[in-house]
Order: C-alpha cells, then sequence, then structure tokens
C-alpha cells in the first residue's frame, strides 16, 4: 500500500476502485486482510481529506456503474465524513475541548511506561503492535482496524481516549478534526452517550482472516462517562451574494480548485496555504507533513497548466494577504491558527455539498440518513 501524492494517483484508485471492487463492497468492506490486500476497501481517504478529490465525484462514478440501492452502503459511508464535518462545525468546542484535555492529559502521560509501550507497538498485544507499526509505516489503517484499535486502547490499555486520537492524527495521511475526534469519541461511548464498541477476540478473528491467535481483551468494560453535552450551534454557512474578483485563499483540505465550485470564478490569484508544524497544536509526523507538501505543489502544477496565477506561502504569512476570499478550512488546526492571531472576519466560501448537508448534521447519523436521497437527487 502506497500512497501517491497526487490527484491523477487518486482518480486511478478510483477508477480501478469502482471497477473491480465496488460490485463486492458491502459484503467485503469489514474484512480487514492486511496493509497488502486492501483491495475491498478504497483507500481514497487521504485524498478525500485534502479535497484532492471530492465526496461527490465519488458518488457521481459510483452512480455510473450502479443504481443507487446496489450503491446504498458505499454512498452513506463516503457521506459519514459529510456528517461528521457539520456535526462538528455545529459543535465547534468538542474540538476546542478535546485540545485543551489532550495538553493537559499529556504532560501526565508523556513518560508514562504504559503510554510509551502503547505508541512503541511494545504491548502484549500482537495485533494491536502490528497496526501500531503498519500506522507508522503506511500511514493508514482499516475503518474496521481503527475500532479495534481504539478499543483496545481505551478498554484494555486504559489510556485516555485523547491521547489515542493524537496518535492517530499524527500518523494519519487522512487525520481529520472530525472522523478522527469524533471516531475516537464514538469508540469510547461518549459520542453515543452510553455506548461505546468494544473489540472482542471472535470479531477481531473473522474480520482478519484469523491473522491472530490467543487476543486477551477487556470485553466487559464500561462505557467512558462525562457529564458534557454540547448544544449544537444555530449557525449558517451562507457565501457572500455577488462573488467579485479577489485573491482566493486555499487551505490542505481543498487542493482540487479545478473542480470545485468555484472554479468558473476569476480570481486575481490563488494562494496555497502550507502549514509546518509550528502552527499546530498535534505535531504531526514527517511523513505526513511530505504528504500535505506534495499535494500542495501537484495542485500548484496543474494550475499553472491552467494558467492560473498562485503562490504557495506558510500559514504565517497569511495575514499579509489583503482583498481575498478564503475557501473554509472548517473547524480544525488552521482554522484555530486564524483565530489564534486574531485573523476573524473572513469572507470564507462554503462548499455547495456543505452548505445543503450540514443543515441536517443537528442531530445522528441515522436521521441524516434519511435525507441521504434527498440531498443527492441535488445533484445527480
Ligand atoms: C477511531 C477512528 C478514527 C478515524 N479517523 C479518521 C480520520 O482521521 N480521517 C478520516 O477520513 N476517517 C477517519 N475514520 C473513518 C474511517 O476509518 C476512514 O475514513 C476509512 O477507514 C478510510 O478508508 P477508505 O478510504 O478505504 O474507506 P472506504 O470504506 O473506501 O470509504 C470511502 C470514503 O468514505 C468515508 N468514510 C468511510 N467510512 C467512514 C467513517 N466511518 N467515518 C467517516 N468517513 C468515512 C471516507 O472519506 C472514505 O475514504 C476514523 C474512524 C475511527 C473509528
Amino acid at each position: 500500500m502506497n500512497f501517491i501524492a497526487s490527484r491523477a494517483s487518486a482518480i486511478e484508485r478510483l477508477d480501478q476502485f469502482i471497477k473491480n471492487n465496488l460490485s463486492d463492497y458491502s459484503k467485503q468492506r469489514n474484512f480487514d486482510y492486511g496493509p497488502n490486500k486492501r483491495s475491498n476497501v478504497s483507500c481514497l481517504s487521504p485524498y478525500i481529506t485534502h479535497g484532492v478529490i471530492n465526496e461527490l465525484e465519488l458518488i457521481d462514478k459510483s452512480l455510473k456503474k450502479f443504481s443507487f440501492i446496489k450503491n446504498e452502503k458505499f454512498i452513506q459511508e463516503v457521506l459519514w465524513r459529510t456528517y461528521w464535518k457539520g456535526w462538528l462545525e455545529l459543535r465547534p468546542n468538542v474540538w476546542i475541548d478535546f485540545l485543551s484535555e489532550l495538553k493537559k492529559i499529556g504532560e501526565e502521560y508523556k513518560q508514562k511506561k504504559e503510554y510509551l509501550d502503547a505508541i512503541d507497538g511494545n504491548t502484549n498485544i500482537e495485533c494491536f503492535n502490528d497496526w501500531v507499526n503498519e500506522l507508522k509505516n503506511f500511514n493508514y489503517l482499516h475503518n474496521h482496524t481503527r475500532m479495534w484499535f481504539a478499543s483496545i486502547w481505551i478498554f484494555t490499555l486504559k489510556l485516555p481516549w485523547q491521547l489515542g486520537a493524537e496518535f492517530f492524527m499524527k500518523h494519519l495521511y487522512d487525520g481529520d478534526a472530525a472522523s478522527n475526534t469524533l471516531g475516537w469519541r464514538w469508540v469510547a461511548g461518549i459520542q453515543t452517550q452510553g455506548k461505546h464498541y468494544l473489540a472482542s477476540e471472535w470479531n477481531i478473528n473473522k474480520f482478519t482472516d484469523n491473522r491472530y491467535n490467543n487476543i486477551k481483551l477487556n470485553e466487559k468494560a464500561l462505557p467512558i462517562v462525562t457529564g458534557k453535552t454540547h448544544i449544537a450551534l444555530d449557525k449558517n454557512f451562507n457565501n457572500p451574494k455577488n462573488l467579485e474578483e479577489k485573491n482566493l485563499v486555499i487551505f490542505d483540505n481543498s487542493l482540487s480548485f479545478e473542480f470545485s465550485d468555484f472554479k468558473s470564478q476569476k480570481f486575481k490569484k490563488i494562494y496555497l496555504v502550507s502549514n509546518t508544524n509550528k502552527n499546530r497544536n498535534i505535531q504531526i509526523s514527517e511523513n505526513s507533513l511530505n504528504f500535505k507538501n506534495t499535494l500542495i505543489q501537484d495542485q500548484k502544477r496543474r494550475l499553472n497548466e491552467n494558467s492560473i496565477e498562485s503562490d504557495i506561502i506558510d500559514i504565517s504569512e497569511v495575514k499579509t494577504i489583503k482583498n481575498s476570499y478564503f475557501l473554509y478550512p472548517c473547524v480544525g488546526e488552521n482554522l484555530d491558527f486564524l483565530n489564534s492571531v486574531g485573523i476573524n472576519n473572513l469572507e470564507f466560501l462554503y462548499r455547495n455539498l456543505d452548505q445543503n448537508a450540514w443543515k441536517y448534521c443537528n442531530k445522528g447519523f441515522f436521521n441524516f440518513k434519511k435525507y441521504i436521497p434527498k440531498l443527492i437527487s441535488e445533484y445527480f
């Protein structure tokens, strides 16, 4: 498994997946056959997270191959991501609270043997150790494995979920404030309060094709309890009515301008923003930084090919760029940085899909799911 940081590789992977593996996706998606046998899932999340390809491109190609009914599971999974993003946009304090808890807990745990053993893949649970190494080497884990990993971390190794979420964000190429934080909260039993996800030996055996034996886990743990609830804010995500000819600033979540809602709009210049570890709360791995930077360069190259003037700048230079619109970076590190240096009242541009979908994110996913046919009927 090797992720080449370019849109061309993303499209090739998407096309191969649609052609050869989409038909079996709902039957096969829960199996983790190991890093060298990943064709049962798309492995597109590193690209989708960076906006190199978008949810609608996936759904469009899938619907050209099969009907909505046959594709329903795949489309639902693709839109889980959109749902988590919207859920967090309406409750940004969940992210803020996570970061401040992480700061405290990180100090307390940074020298603790049980934590260091876990992140070194040095526990007495063989599958967990393998996944730690896989995460560090391939910067990706299968969805089911992320669930087992998080469950073992929280309920068997008894480590704080916040440190596990940080460890994922550090190494995953698809590290995303919404999907990751809410995924960990969901496993812990905080996202849907009182309902946690418990990994079990039989389930791991079955879905790893019996690659591991004698997995001793705490299969009776109770959910993590927190007294805190977060009420959904009443936020709107409106774009300015008539766009003027200004500059456009793009962050590392929207790296496909030529396929965006704003592709036909004339901008003076496009600024592509790169963010180093200096301005992040969570320090990401060298691999992850390189992956992001290569994707940014790939976007610049494609802008050049389309004769669109562009420049790559560091996030600390954003405040010097005047007269600009900003493709919305979403709740996460980039938005945090802008807020922390007092760059407020920016003119954000929101994606049409997010404007349409996020209004259904005030409740649970099962409620959101009801609106999926209506949501996609606006595009196909
Ligand atoms: C603890 C935990 C942490 C996670 N952290 C992240 C993260 O940081 N970034 C991230 O993109 N996903 C995260 N996920 C969700 C999911 O594991 C990945 O999106 C998925 O494994 C990506 O692999 P794929 O592209 O082969 O997925 P496929 O099964 O091929 O699905 C296609 C696309 O649908 C979306 N998708 C599928 N399943 C989910 C899901 N459960 N939640 C949200 N989106 C989904 C992804 O964009 C994915 O690329 C996390 C899940 C858990 C349980």
